[in-house]
């Protein structure tokens, strides 16, 4: 019996995991289109835009289970000397098949181009772009240059368009490839064998999961573990892990009392051992300037790949909205909010009604984490003329994260100080499952950035999506709210 194909997607993920190979294949889970604004909705524009950098190109747009008429079209395009590169070339040996971001007609051969929409070469991109060297070569086809194409973070768009030769990074990687080629003959018989068999080879899930990828099958190789898996202490080593499973002890509330473990690891294994939280006696004294009247403030931020303004860079950090919840010395509450309109630079606005927002009060403004004060700094660099009010509402932030992550644990932590697993743990039913099109930050991104860059039109649509923008940072500052006063009581109760 032939072994199903390998691909390139499937030869990084056999070099990850032979499990995470075969289920990919034998029982692979639904296709997602990526929502637009993800990430990999991102990597697919970068990877048309991309194109530009080649005129005349032409895109071989059979899908991938047409492999064959691709091929067969991209050997044609090849023979044409008109061509002068050809996108998703495809082309096949001994049974792997590649598609090939850009293949470039060189006078001395061709050239292979991986595109990738990060700022950066990542080593295990060589591990892809070896293969399709390898199969390009066993095809017949002379390489002359081999590169990868990724986003130059130091480009800043000018007045027009984006200039995309700027935009991009060519980076030649001829010499890695070459040394990243040796042994890998050797890693496709392997690969090949596991997918003819009936059953998927038994792997333990381990730090592996994670890298370079985080695997689609992680709830499947887990799902027979207990909720407080080992796995799941924050900061376990690779040692201490081995050494628990050795003691045959695989739940965290199961560790005994002596094994080395660091405070805050004891403080997670003894709240899970008795169900009891961990409160520090300190708690009352770290949270004492933070007596209402305070408020609290939350940011959202985009990082267009693609440079949307003149004079900003790719990936830059342009925050765009903000969300505050003022409480009173009775414990009312009042809210505010900002979000930016869709057509310019949001940052001047952004900055103005924050300031206006919390002129005329000097009550600490609580947060969850440095992230506004690091986008405040930055906005007090981009206009000294807001520098002396943005510095005086650095100056009143107060950071909640470290209260949580020093002084206090609860089970439903969920081995996490994030907002989003605290808010809830503190506060039963409260929680964001409610929200549907915006429910986290990097949503919100993608979305604000769909609005930005006039993706979306529809003035129906565009109202629901800002309503959703509103709601989901409203939540934010309204879980540190929850998170404040569940510490309050604590200290009230001690
Ligand atoms: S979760 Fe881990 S063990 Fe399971 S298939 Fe994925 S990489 Fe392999």
């Amino acid at each position: 019996m032939a072994s199903p194909h390998l691909t390139k997607s499937r030869y990084m993920s056999g070099l990850q995991c032979l499990r995470r190979l075969w289920l990919q294949v034998h029982e692979p889970q639904d296709y997602e289109v990526p929502s637009p604004g993800s990430p990999l909705d991102f990597g697919r524009e970068i990877g048309e835009k991309a194109h530009l950098l080649f005129p005349g190109g032409i895109l071989v747009d059979e899908e991938p289970w047409q492999h064959a008429e691709a091929a067969e079209r991209t050997a044609r395009l090849m023979q044409d000397p008109t061509v002068p590169a050809i996108f998703e070339a495809a082309l096949v040996d001994c049974n792997v098949r590649v598609r090939v971001d850009i293949l470039v007609r060189r006078p001395d051969g061709w050239g292979l181009l991986e595109v990738k929409s990060s700022s950066r070469v990542k080593d295990h991109y060589l591990n892809d772009i070896a293969l399709q060297a390898h199969v390009l070569n066993g095809a017949g086809v002379t390489l002359s240059a081999i590169e990868i194409v990724h986003v130059n973070t130091r480009y800043v768009r000018g007045a027009g368009e984006v200039d995309w030769p700027l935009f991009f990074t060519r980076v030649d990687v001829a010499d890695e490839t070459k040394e990243r080629r040796v042994g890998l003959p050797e890693q496709l018989p392997p690969m090949h064998q596991c997918l003819l068999s009936e059953t998927p080879p038994r792997t333990e899930p381990g730090d592996h999961c994670g890298d370079p990828y985080e695997c689609e099958f992680w709830d499947r190789c887990t799902a027979d573990k207990p909720a407080d898996w080992i796995a799941h202490l924050p900061y376990m080593t690779a040692v201490r892990k081995t050494a628990l499973e050795a003691l045959g002890v695989t739940a965290i509330s199961a560790i005994p009392q002596g094994f080395p473990l660091s405070w805050k690891q004891e403080i997670i294994r003894d709240a899970m051992a008795t169900g009891q939280p961990y409160v520090s006696p300190d708690l009352a004294r770290l949270l004492h300037g933070l007596k209402p009247p305070v408020c609290y403030l939350d940011f959202e931020a985009m990082m267009p790949p693609i440079p949307l303004y003149q004079g900003t860079r790719p990936y830059q950090t342009l925050p765009f909205q903000w969300s505050l919840h003022v409480m009173t010395p009775d414990g009312d509450l009042t809210h505010q909010g900002f979000l930016a309109a869709a057509d310019g630079d949001p940052r001047r606005a952004f900055a103005e009604s924050l300031i206006g927002a919390l002129a005329g009060s000097d009550m600490p403004i609580i947060v969850y984490s440095s992230y506004e004060q690091t986008r405040l700094k930055e906005l007090a660099g981009h206009f000294p003329d807001l520098g002396t009010p943005l510095t005086a509402i650095i100056e009143r932030l107060a950071d909640l994260l470290p209260i949580i992550r020093g002084a206090v644990y609860f089970p439903g932590f969920n081995f996490s100080n994030s907002i989003k697993s605290v808010a809830p743990a503190l506060c039963p039913g409260f929680g964001y499952d409610d929200l549907e099109d915006v429910a986290d930050g990097t949503a919100a991104a993608g979305t604000f950035v769909q609005l930005a860059s006039g993706k979306v039109s529809d003035p129906a649509e565009v109202m629901r999506l800002r309503a959703a923008l509103s709601a989901y940072c409203e939540r934010d500052t309204m879980a540190m709210v929850v998170v404040h006063r569940a510490l309050m009581a604590l200290v009230a109760d001690a």
